[in-house]
Formats: C-alpha cells, sequence, structure tokens
C-alpha cells in the first residue's frame, strides 16, 4: 500500500495536504475504497479513502508500529561539500536509519555558503528528506540542521552516548568505535574533501569524539559518510 502523510489526523480522519491530493488524484488515479498508509510519528494508520463533498480523505482502520523507524538516534555531521554530494548524502541517510543530518563548516571545506544560500541548501535537503521517507517507508521526517560552525559541532557532540569521527589519519579500528554498550544516541563525523587539520582532529577527539579508520584507502566524503552510516546501521541493528 502506498503512503501519503496527512496534515492532520482527527476525529478518525486523516486531512492530506494539497500536494498529496494531487498526487493521490491526479497522478495516481487513487479513489474511494482504495486503501492506503497515513504515518504519524512513529506509528502509522491503515486507512480507506473516503470523499466528501469531492475531496478525498483517509478513514482510519487500524493503527500499527511503524519497523521502518529506526531503534537508536543516529546523528550526521557531514562538512560543508558541493550541493550534489550533500543531497546525495541525506537522502542516504535517512534509508540507512540516520535521525538528524548536520551540515557543518571546518577550515578546509572549499564551500562556504552566506545565510541565503545555507537557508536554500537547507530548503532543497529537507525537500530530498521527506521523499526519501516516503520512499523507504518510514513514518517520521528526519531534520537537516542549518549548517552549524565547528565550534557548535564540538558541542553538539556531547548530546551523543558515542561520536565516531572518521578521520583519515586513523589507525584505530572501527569495531572498536561502536563498542560502547546500549549506546542509544550515535553521531558520525565525515569531513570535507581537504580532510581534517590536526588541530580540529585534536579538538574533536577532546570534545569526545572517537577516531576510527575506514581503512587503507582514502574515501571521498560522500563514500565515506555512505559507508559509515552503513556501518552504524548494521552495528546497532538499527
Ligand atoms: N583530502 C584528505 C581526505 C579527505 S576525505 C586526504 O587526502 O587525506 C573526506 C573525509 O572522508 C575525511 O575527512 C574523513 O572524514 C573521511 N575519510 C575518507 N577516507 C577515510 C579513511 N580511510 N578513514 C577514515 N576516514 C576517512
Amino acid at each position: 500500500m502506498r503512503r501519503f502523510f496527512a496534515s492532520r489526523i482527527e476525529d478518525g480522519l486523516a486531512y492530506f495536504p494539497p500536494e498529496e491530493l494531487a498526487h493521490l488524484k491526479k497522478v495516481l488515479r487513487m479513489r474511494p475504497g482504495d486503501k492506503v498508509i497515513v504515518p504519524e510519528g512513529r506509528l502509522e494508520w491503515v486507512c480507506e479513502l473516503v470523499e466528501n463533498d469531492g475531496e478525498l480523505y483517509g478513514r482510519l482502520l487500524e493503527q500499527r508500529g511503524c519497523d521502518a523507524e529506526p531503534k537508536k538516534r543516529i546523528t550526521l555531521y557531514l562538512a560543508y561539500t558541493k550541493s550534489d554530494k550533500l543531497e546525495l548524502c541525506v537522502q542516504k541517510a535517512v534509508e540507512l536509519g540516520v535521525s538528524k543530518v548536520c551540515p557543518f563548516i571546518s577550515s578546509r571545506c572549499v564551500k562556504v555558503p552566506d545565510a541565503a544560500s545555507a537557508k536554500k541548501a537547507n530548503d532543497r535537503m529537507t525537500r530530498i528528506a521527506h521523499e526519501a521517507v516516503k520512499q523507504c517507508g518510514r513514518s517520521q521526517d528526519i531534520e537537516v540542521s542549518l549548517p552549524l560552525s565547528f565550534e557548535d559541532l564540538l558541542i553538539d557532540i556531547k548530546n551523543n552516548d558515542i561520536t565516531v569521527f572518521a578521520y583519515e589519519k586513523s589507525v584505530a579500528p572501527l569495531k572498536k568505535a561502536f563498542l560502547a554498550a546500549g549506546a542509544m544516541s550515535i553521531g558520525l563525523i565525515i569531513g570535507p574533501e581537504g580532510g581534517f587539520s590536526d588541530e580540529e582532529a585534536d579538538a574533536v577527539i577532546d570534545a569526545g569524539g572517537v577516531s576510527a579508520s575506514l581503512g587503507t584507502r582514502i574515501l571521498r566524503a560522500e563514500t565515506a559518510a555512505i559507508a559509515l552510516m552503513s556501518i552504524a546501521s548494521y552495528e546497532t541493528g538499527n
């Protein structure tokens, strides 16, 4: 069954926003009696489409858990790179069970956006994330934050039970980094094309980041992000 997000759910009915109605009616030509899934938080409703004064609504039939939702909260901290790479990583982050993506600015970022372009990029990434949530069957949108300064990154990672710092100069085995038993909130840090300066790497480790190697080859930032998210998803059963 196809999934549609409701703008509100009340009195046994799911009300769809215009863009969802257009998709339902014009693109998919769905009709009253058809069944759809409507996510609500970490749960989802099986609904039957009903018509009232020419408009389609979802009549709630049965509520159930959404097993596509991740059990642990993974935050991906991604150094600001070219837009298409950021967008690819956001899309894959959703599919791989990440709950939040925080772009950040560091000394070797080749692209440092001004406020206007950062907001525009954030709007685009938020839209891409929403489409990926629908495509992969998750029920909750993920958050894509505006770019963090490097100082804010060091503060934010303290909110995690563990933060795995993918550092190109590290030789520490990755497996060990995920061993923190019972971690429910996990941070993953990926640097820019230019990598991290020694001072930045020291600062991340001082702030609690556990540096780890992703192997003997130097991966592109987007490859490293997708590899690390996949490993995190596997290691945490997310
Ligand atoms: N220009 C740098 C590499 C940067 S790669 C150099 O030549 O050394 C971009 C980011 O991907 C890195 O900052 C790191 O976070 C991650 N990365 C790439 N390869 C890695 C590896 N083998 N081990 C750990 N992290 C890696």
